[in-house]
């Protein structure tokens, strides 16, 4: 096969466009002849011969200048020294747009060797391309590179018919490209089940010499009988090709011996009333198989198509499918959207002949609206704005599966997404083979790999650094299984000590044999129950030792009665203790929170606040305003199942007018005089403002003290909080958050 020379690819296009912008083409020749210089295609042929192949492809379809001189550069960029830059300067901003298109997916084809997902690479391919003709090109070139596969060395050609069988050949289908789209499964058919292949091929042979004289006595009659009542008609009969029969034997699970439908005809005609008289001709002259008749002109299919199809017995009792249309419809059942560009209101014009350039651009673009479109209702809903795509990214693991994550997505996404375990246990990420940081905003096409960690548990800090819900509840969730292995590790100290005491042995083993008087289920439970005050120490050594002497209590009596459930403790008379302070509390406009719109009313939890350094979230309670909660907090258990009252909000905080914020801690004291006073004066020492403090006295030993503070931020409470815990008389102290 000769090259096609310069003169022939214009008069290609001037042929169906006599206002084709010659010199643009010849210019584009000769740079893409250039840039491609001496390289060859595995043909042997030179490789530039592969792009003019390409744009002839495309002149079949009859496409405006700007897709045939993208088809001539669409190897440029990518294959040689041409940047998008100099192929601007020369072929101005449309050209580099579609050139740029062409090259973005050429880079995909890298990563999708694995990939075996054909409709998602097809959203992603949407995703990419916003304009029609970027696909058309990509068509023509896979098309063919299909039809000269069997040069390309044997290991890569069942992967490029895959690819071809599973993306574009659909792609083309859902473009109306029928022509394309059977000829690119049958080339792929023919890579992928050689044997299937040969096998149908040959019987097809054998019928046709067998049969072949029906086919053309069919076309005789009809064409005579259409005559005879004045219908203008083109009738063509052919064999159907190996792979659409193959699909049918394994559609139908049947033989090849039985089935029937191997020839179909065509029946084209000038108008749409002629395709009914057509049709009552077809009906009257042989008997129909029932079933099979349908009528795609008054319900045409989503992709346009239109058509009336319908199945008879000819002669020699051979079944025979016919496809009856007008002109109009053939050529868009052909070329599907190609074709529209031809057509407007009902007349045939030509894609350069729109009023204006935006109007055919405009068009292109509802057409690839359109595409979107999927089959099912929920797919509609979902495609039916090609923008939709726009706001994702599709990126793949190392063994090609394709992930979909919203625009602004990180490699934490990511990995959750793949697998909460994944997410949980990820220390770093590779972005297409490069360590790259976790918070690096994830692009079409990365291929990103994950390393983990195993007893990792996520920073909380992701929680506000990841875009999808599902990376931000597995890391709420996980953060609060650290917070919770924490409080279990204080109720086990909290409990060796009370068992010191009592001199008895504390193991596991005998915790669980108490765990059913204790109305637990595990060990870890309890554990976490004592850490955060909820159960005592006491009664679980009860509990455990139940033939033990009970401890003397204080005057307070049963220690749960005092408990009101919230780690806060009743004021009683004689032994408990609760006052306030005069103090400030900032009041709910000057809280300082990004993340709200709005002029909701902003509170912090009652029952200890969140201050700056803290991860927080908002809760919204229609018609009363917003709770802000630190991220560990045990209340937000409450609101899990209702997602839509989280919001996410950030702190907004003013350098320059510093503010206080409230927070609650809990410890134990020993009980002895003086240890409340030092306390407090520990407090005050650090800068600390004390609002409230309430005491409680469970048992002889200690005193458990609740203190309302006011501090300037996260470091400033842990500070306080270290400080409690250096003095002899505090054998514990922590953080409450309500
Ligand atoms: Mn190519």
């Amino acid at each position: 096969m000769g090259m096609m020379r310069q003169y022939e690819l214009v008069d290609r296009v001037r042929s169906y466009n006599p206002n084709t912008d010659e010199d643009l083409l010849n210019r584009a020749y000769v740079y893409a002849m250039r840039a491609h210089g001496t390289q060859k295609r595995a043909s042997g042929d030179p490789f530039f011969a592969h792009p003019l192949e390409v744009a002839a492809i495309l002149t079949d379809l009859k496409l405006d200048d700007a897709t045939i001189v993208a088809a001539v550069l669409h190897d440029t960029v990518e294959d040689t020294a041409a940047t998008l830059e100099e192929i601007e300067s020369m072929f101005g901003p449309d050209i580099r747009r579609l050139v740029d298109g062409l090259t973005k997916i050429k880079k995909l084809d890298l990563v999708s060797k694995k990939a075996a997902q054909g409709e998602n690479f097809r959203k992603l391919l949407l995703a990419i391309v916003d304009d029609v003709r970027v696909l058309l090109v990509k068509l023509a070139d896979r098309l063919h590179n299909m039809r000269t596969l069997h040069f390309v060395a044997p290991e890569k050609r069942l992967r490029i018919a895959e690819e071809t069988a599973e993306i574009y050949a659909p792609l083309a289908g859902r473009m109306g490209m029928q022509e394309l789209r059977e000829e690119l499964e049958e080339l792929a058919f023919r890579h992928i089940k050689p044997e299937a292949h040969e096998t149908i091929t040959r019987r097809l042979e054998e019928v046709t010499e067998r049969e072949g004289s029906v086919i053309s006595a069919i076309e005789l009659d009809l064409k005579e009988k259409l005559a005879a009542r004045g219908i203008q008609a083109d009738v063509s009969g052919r064999r159907k090709r190996p792979y659409s029969i193959w699909r049918k034997m394994e559609r139908k699970s049947v033989s090849f011996e039985q089935l029937s439908d191997i020839f179909g005809f065509r029946v084209i005609v000038d108008t749409l009333e002629d395709c009914y008289r057509v049709l009552g001709i077809v009906h009257t002259t042989w008997p129909m198989v029932p079933g099979r008749y349908k009528d795609y002109i008054s319900t045409p299919k989503q992709n346009d198509y239109r058509s009336i199809h319908t199945t008879v017995v000819g002669p020699g009792h051979s079944r025979v499918e016919l496809q009856i249309r007008t002109d109009r419809m053939d050529r868009i059942a052909e070329y599907g959207i190609a074709a529209h560009a031809h057509y407007k209101d009902g007349r045939t014009t030509e894609l350069t002949q729109f009023a204006d350039e935006s109007r055919a651009y405009q068009w292109l673009r509802r057409t690839v609206d359109l595409l979107a479109e999927g089959d099912s209702p929920e797919e509609f809903l979902e495609h039916t704005k090609l923008e939709l795509f726009h706001d994702q990214v599709f990126c793949f693991t190392p063994k090609g599966r394709l992930i979909a994550l919203p625009r602004g997505a990180t490699p934490i996404d990511f990995a959750y997404a793949v697998h909460t375990d994944v997410g949980n246990t990820a220390v770093g990420a590779k972005i297409n083979g490069r360590i790259a940081p976790l918070l690096t905003e994830l692009q079409n096409g990365d291929e990103v790999e994950i390393t983990r960690a195993e007893g990792q548990a996520p920073p909380a800090a992701w929680e506000s650094l990841v875009v999808t819900g599902k990376a931000r509840a597995a890391i709420r969730r996980a953060t609060r299984t650290a917070v919770r292995r924490q409080y279990a590790g204080l109720g086990r100290q909290i409990l060796e000590r009370a068992f010191q005491r009592a001199e008895r042995p504390f193991t596991d083993d005998k915790l669980k044999a108490a765990l059913k008087r204790l109305a637990r289920t595990a060990v870890d439970d309890v554990l976490a129950a004592v850490g955060r005050g909820e159960m005592f120490s006491g009664d679980v050594v009860k509990a455990v030792y139940p033939d033990l002497e009970p401890e003397k209590r204080t005057a307070s009596g049963d220690p749960k009665a005092a408990s009101n459930g919230k780690g806060w403790f009743e004021l009683r008379k004689g032994d408990n203790l609760k006052f306030k302070l005069p103090g400030e509390t900032p009041g709910a406009n000057a809280i300082p929170i990004r993340g709200l719109g709005g002029d909701l009313p902003v509170r912090f939890a009652p029952d200890g606040g969140a201050v700056p350094g803290d991860r927080i979230v908002g809760i919204l309670t229609p018609g009363e305003g917003v709770t802000i909660y630190p991220i560990q907090s045990p209340s937000l258990a409450a609101f899990d199942n209702e997602p839509d009252r989280w919001l996410d909000v950030r702190w907004d905080l003013d350098d320059k007018a510093p503010q206080r914020f409230p927070a609650r801690i809990a410890l134990n004291s020993i009980n002895e005089p003086g240890s409340l006073a030092q306390i407090t004066t520990t407090i005050a020492e650090h800068d600390g403002n004390i609002d409230a403090v309430a005491m409680n006295r469970p048992n002889p030993d200690f005193t458990n003290v609740t203190i309302d503070l006011t501090v300037w931020d996260l470091k400033h409470l842990s500070a306080i909080i270290s400080e409690l815990r250096e003095k002899r008389v505090i054998s514990r102290v922590e953080r409450v958050v309500g």
